[in-house]
Order: C-alpha cells, then structure tokens, then sequence
C-alpha cells in the first residue's frame, strides 16, 4: 500500500508542478488548473488508500468524510459560478482563510489525537508549531483582508498610530514564550498550545488591519504564501511528503506573485506591511488636483477617428471589468478587424485588482491571446499607433509616474500610450484611479475623453461604426 501511495503521489506532485507551469500562460492556464484539480484528487486518493492500508477507515470518519467533501465540494462550486471577476481577490482571500485554518486544524489534531502515521520528537513539536502559528496568522489575516475588500471593516483610528506596533511586538513575544514552553515540554503543555493559537490568531488581525485598501490585494498574495508555509508545515506534522511539496510549491509561487505586484505598483513589501493606512495606500476617492485643460468629444468622433486608423491598441482597465463591457468591446474590435484595422490590447501587470484581471477578462469575450501585449512589448509600438483606447484604466497610463518625482506613483511601470497619434479616454468623469492622484495624460494635446460608462460608450461606438460602413463586408 505505501508503494501505491508513494505513486500516486508522485503523479500529483508532477501534476501540480505542471499546473502552476501552465498558468503562468493566459493560452494554458484553463488546461493547468484542470491539471491541478486532478492533482488534488489524486493526492485525496492517495491519502485514502494509505489509510485503509495501515489502520483503516471507521464508518463514522466515511461520514465525515463524504459529509466534507460533498458540502466544501458544493460550496466552492457555487461560488466559482457566482463571484464577479471584480471580487476574485476577496474569494481568493476567503480560500487562502480556509487554508490557513486547514492547517491549523491539522496540527491541532495533531497535538491532541497523535496516530501513528504522524511525525514524532523534535520535528513533530516544530511543526506543530510552525503550522499553528502559520495557520492561525494566515487565517484570521484572510478573514480581516476579505472583510476589508468588501468593505465590512474599516482600520480603527488607533490601528494606524505607532501604538499598534507596540501591541503587535507584545503578541509575537506571546507566541514565542508559547513556542518555547511547547518545545520545552515536548508539546505536551497545553497552555502554551492555546497561548499559540490565540496570541497568533489576534497577531493575524494586528498585522492585517492597519493594511490600507489598495494594498490589500498584494498583502492576499503574500497570506497566499503564508498558507502554503502552513501547509507544508502540516506536511511535516502528518508525515505527508505531498504536502510538504505542495506547501513549498504554493508557498514559493505566492511569494513570487508578491513581488511581481509590489514591482508593478513601485512598492516594497516593507512599506506594504509596515505603512499601514498611510499615504499612498489609502485608495481613491477623487481629486488629487484640479484639472484645467481637457478637451472631450463624442462616440461619432471616436468612430470617425477609428474609421481612418490603420492601427490600434486597447489598454483595458478596472472600470472596462466594473463595466462587464468586454464582449461589446470584442463586437468593436471585429468590425475594426474586418475593416482591415489592426488591433492589439496592452497589458499592464497589474491594471484591475487582480494579476491576470485583464487577461480572464479578455478571455472571457474571446480575444485571441496573440493580441494581448505584455507592457515591454506594446511600450515600444505606442509611437507606429493611429489610436489607443483607454478603456476604464487610469493609474496604469499617468505619464506622471516617469515625469514627476514627487509623484507618489513615480517609479511604477506605466503604458507609454501619450505616444501615439491619438488617445481617446473612456471613463465615466474625471474621478481619480485607486492611487487617488490626478492624471496628466488627460490634458495632453492629443487626448480627448469620451465620457460615460465603458459599456455605454463602446455600444454607442458599435452602433456608429455600423453607421459609418466600418467592418461591412
Ligand atoms: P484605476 O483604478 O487606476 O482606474 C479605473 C478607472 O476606471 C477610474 O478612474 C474610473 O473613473 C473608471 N471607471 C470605473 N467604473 C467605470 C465604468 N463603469 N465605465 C468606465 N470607466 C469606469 O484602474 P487601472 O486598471 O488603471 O489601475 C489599477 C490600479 O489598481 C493601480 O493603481 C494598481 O496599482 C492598483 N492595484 C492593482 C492590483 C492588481 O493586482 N491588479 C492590486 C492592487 C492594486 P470614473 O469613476 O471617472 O469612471
């Protein structure tokens, strides 16, 4: 039975290493998930068939067992088919919780009921504290920043003065005298396992409150990691090498992911962590200065402006997802396409709320993956562009992050789209973008501003493109 398990696992953990491979591709990336959901059946499985070989499996665990699998199995599927691509980053928050607490529950048991399958010595007793400390952390930091996105929580005055990192400092002593009294007394001291558990469970919260909202998704990502190290610590508790692989595998990916958005948006992981709700991070809202000179026009001069190019680039943004306006602007681009209008769409890393918003997007309506242009590709073809259409994106196309150093955005990548012949911006007025900054693209000479919202705008567009002839065979 071990050799069975041993197999079985191996598929998985190359599975799961070929999935977190292909999802780094928009084309493979539908196929890797489908990969790593085999991977974790197969590791269930795996799991299962080791135990009815060594101590078996009582009909009352088969309850808890089926009971489990049936209800976490409907809940995820009905809120992959619920959640809005604009509130992935709050249901990734939630799973990364439920990974977190998995963890945590592991090692408890652990703790409490040891089988022989577990690790024992030493090693058990890090681990159990490792997974718990993790897991407790991971958890309850998941449930404030999910709370924080959708807006049930808001950080308290306190939680941004200099006191709560006298209080956060006083709970990490907590967990450490309670890691020391556990590993001292073997793991058997179960006041200092409860002291763990609480101490880090409230650090969770300290740590993850101050957070400012436009921060938070980079601060999922690194809980993202965090549940992973908890995971594969809990790997070391129960003995599992599958665990320990994947733990390390969505550990390593999470922290990875952390870096690629804190380059995008020119933050260090420090000022995230440690900056709380000040500056920068205390998300838009409007203003950020006044604007003086913007010139407007309407969809019939888009159209007419769109009629005449050979070339053009759609840079999408947050308000083309809030607008769910992608397959009308699919229906835009093929008459463009069919009138013989070259079309590409620029990617910025970290334009929407999410890695990769734009791409599921633009998945979604059916955009061909060889028109998405990653920023380092697209930048330089922004001065051979008739026109770019800025569609509900902002802070990812101000010119104030290369030109002005006193600029809180100065140093963040941007689209070079103020290099092309024409900009049109859609959005809906002149509110600001999640850093809560004016944007000087919109007072360039060659931008116009289409005002209204995203779907609005490129139906209307639609409409006069069929009017003008554009794309009729
Ligand atoms: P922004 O948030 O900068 O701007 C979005 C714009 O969309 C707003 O100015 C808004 O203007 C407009 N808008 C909103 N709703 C609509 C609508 N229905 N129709 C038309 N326009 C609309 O978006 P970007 O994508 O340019 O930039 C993303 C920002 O989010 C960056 O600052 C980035 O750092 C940050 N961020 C991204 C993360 C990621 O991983 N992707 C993670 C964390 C933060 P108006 O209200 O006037 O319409």
């Amino acid at each position: 039975m071990d050799i069975l398990q041993y197999v079985i696992d191996l598929v998985a953990i190359l599975l799961l290493a070929l999935g977190i491979k292909g999802l780094s591709k928009v084309r493979s990336a539908r196929g890797a998930n489908q990969l790593a959901a085999v991977a974790m059946a197969l590791a269930v499985i795996g799991l299962l068939v080791n135990y009815l070989g060594t101590s078996g499996i009582s009909a009352s665990a088969w309850t808890w067992i089926i009971g489990g699998t049936v209800v976490g199995g409907a809940l995820g599927a009905i809120t992959a088919q619920r959640v809005p691509m604009t509130s992935m980053p709050e249901t990734v928050a939630l799973f990364n919780g439920c990974g977190g607490m998995s963890s945590l529950l592991v090692a408890l048991a652990a703790a409490f009921y040891p089988t022989e399958l577990d690790a024992s010595g030493l090693v058990a007793v890090v681990s159990i504290v490792i997974s718990v400390f993790v897991g407790s952390i991971t958890f309850t930091g998941s449930i404030v920043a999910m709370a924080k996105l959708q807006g049930w929580l808001s950080t308290p005055a306190w939680m941004q003065s200099k006191a709560r990192h006298f209080v956060n400092i006083a709970l990490a002593v907590a967990c450490l005298v309670a890691a020391i009294e556990l590993v001292v007394n073997g793991g058997s001291s179960l006041q200092g396992l409860w002291l763990l558990v609480i101490a880090s469970s409230v650090l969770g919260i300290g740590v993850t409150l101050p957070i400012g909202g436009a921060d938070m998704p980079v601060v999922i990502s690194l809980l993202n990691s965090y549940s992973g190290v908890a995971a594969a610590a809990a790997g070391f508790v129960v003995g599992s090498q599958l665990l320990i692989v994947a733990g390390a595998m969505v550990g390593a990916a999470g922290l990875i992911l952390t870096q690629v958005m804190c380059n995008g948006m020119n933050r260090s992981l420090v000022s995230v962590l440690f900056g709380g709700a000040l500056g920068a991070s205390a998300s838009s809202g409007g203003g950020g200065g006044e604007y003086t000179n913007i010139t407007s026009c309407s969809v019939e001069e888009c159209a007419l402006t769109l009629e005449a190019a050979e070339r053009v680039v759609i840079v999408p943004g947050y308000g083309l997802a809030v607008a769910q306006a992608q397959h009308t602007l699919r229906e835009v681009t093929r008459s463009l396409e069919a009138a013989g209008i070259e079309v590409a769409y620029a990617i910025h890393p970290v334009a929407g709320r999410m890695p990769g918003h734009m791409n599921v997007l633009l998945a979604e309506a059916d955009v061909p993956y060889e028109q998405l242009k990653e920023m380092d590709v697209i930048n330089p073809e922004f001065p051979a562009t008739d026109v770019v259409l800025v569609l509900g994106a902002n802070d990812v196309v101000n010119p104030q992050a290369k030109n002005d150093p006193q600029s809180p955005l100065y140093g963040m990548p941007v689209l070079d789209v103020q290099q092309a012949r024409t900009v049109f911006v859609v959005k809906r007025g002149m509110s600001a973008g999640y850093s809560g900054i004016k944007n000087d693209l919109f007072e360039l000479a060659n931008t116009s501003m289409v005002f209204g919202d995203a779907k609005k705008v490129l139906g209307d567009l639609l409409g006069e493109l069929k009017e003008l002839g554009v794309g009729k065979k």
